[in-house]
């Protein structure tokens, strides 16, 4: 089969005629949305990938036996076993196998998954419209319930996620503040235009006291500005898996009962809770699509911000 594999970090993926994976279920990909942290794993941000390693873990695709349309998320399988699995936190599990990090993923034509940790695709969503749910709207569900009942919410980085947290926070009645990389006004008319009560730059007041914040962009200053913006007993949640060091601040930014967390993986319920969420909440997203072969660009494209919204390797369906 084709594959896009990574030899080693941080260098060009290398398109590939590998053996197609065997496994309890086979999908055949229809495609995979690229997520900022296959930029971690190329880019050797984070330790110890597989290597060879096919990347991507918002697949969506058809097991080769039944034809059922099967999602395929970040955690691949989890140990059943260890405290965390034990306690209802297999997204902590100390043996737990990731998607497109430490198993092989979706940027290939197929892919071997254990159907225990996979979602079935609602109806209403086209292949290309749920691949984003898989990690954006998993992981991002666990982040966005992290915020408690906040009714007023800074995302800090408009991407993937945030594009599609915009939208259920307003439909639960609450106000998506939006920074983005200042000056990008593209980016800040998207992050209206998905529902976002006010988008500017991260170096802007925030027009209004802030109850919780959730940062997307992978950058530790934003821990520090959001500090400044969230009221006290607010919460600055981290939703990304790596960040570049948080500077040191002031006691006084996280006095006064402020909280500032991270949120790591998911777990199973995480998606059958969001899933369940979306049958009465309809998601768009804005969507820049690739080829398979093109995988190299999707990436280069999420590292300099040259789209809004999320990159979708297409694997089949459409014509190269
Ligand atoms: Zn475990
Ligand atoms: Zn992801």
């Amino acid at each position: 089969m084709r594959a896009m594999v990574l030899r080693r970090p941080n260098t060009p993926l290398e398109a590939a005629d590998v053996a197609i994976p065997e496994g309890e279920v086979v999908l055949r990909v229809e495609c995979c949305a690229v997520c900022r942290t296959d930029l971690h794993v190329v880019d050797g941000e984070l330790p110890n990938p597989r290597l060879p390693l096919i990347p991507g873990h918002q697949i969506v695709g058809r097991d080769v036996k039944t034809g059922a349309r099967l999602g395929v998320p970040w955690l691949g399988w989890t140990c059943g076993k260890c405290r965390y699995c034990l306690t209802g936190r297999e997204n902590l599990c100390d043996f737990a196998r990731f998607t497109g990090y430490t198993l092989d993923g979706g940027y290939a034509e197929y892919v071997a998954a254990d159907t225990r940790y996979c979602f079935p695709i609602p109806e209403a969503y086209s292949p290309e419209e749920a691949a984003p749910l898989l990690c954006a709207g998993l992981i991002g569900y666990r982040a966005y319930r992290m915020t408690g009942d906040a009714r007023r919410i800074g995302f800090y980085g408009f991407g993937s996620s945030a594009q599609i947290f915009a939208q259920v926070a307003k439909a639960d009645g609450r106000e998506v503040y939006a920074f983005t990389r200042d000056g990008d006004t593209a980016v800040q008319a998207h992050a209206r235009a998905m529902g976002a009560v006010w988008a500017g730059g991260s170096g802007e007041r925030a027009p209004e006291e802030l109850d919780a914040a959730i940062i997307f962009a992978p950058a530790g200053l934003l821990v520090v500005t959001a500090l400044t913006h969230v009221a006290k007993g607010g919460v600055v949640v981290c939703a990304g898996i790596h960040m570049s060091d948080i500077p040191s601040f002031p006691y006084s930014l996280l006095w006064g009962e402020r909280v500032v967390r991270s949120v790591a993986n998911l777990t199973r319920q995480d998606g059958v809770d969001f899933f369940e969420r979306l049958r009465t909440l309809r998601i768009e997203t804005q969507r820049k699509v690739y080829a398979l072969k093109d995988a190299n660009d999707a990436l280069n494209d999420l590292r300099s911000g040259a789209f809004t919204g999320t990159a979708i390797i297409e694997v089949t369906g459409r014509p190269e």
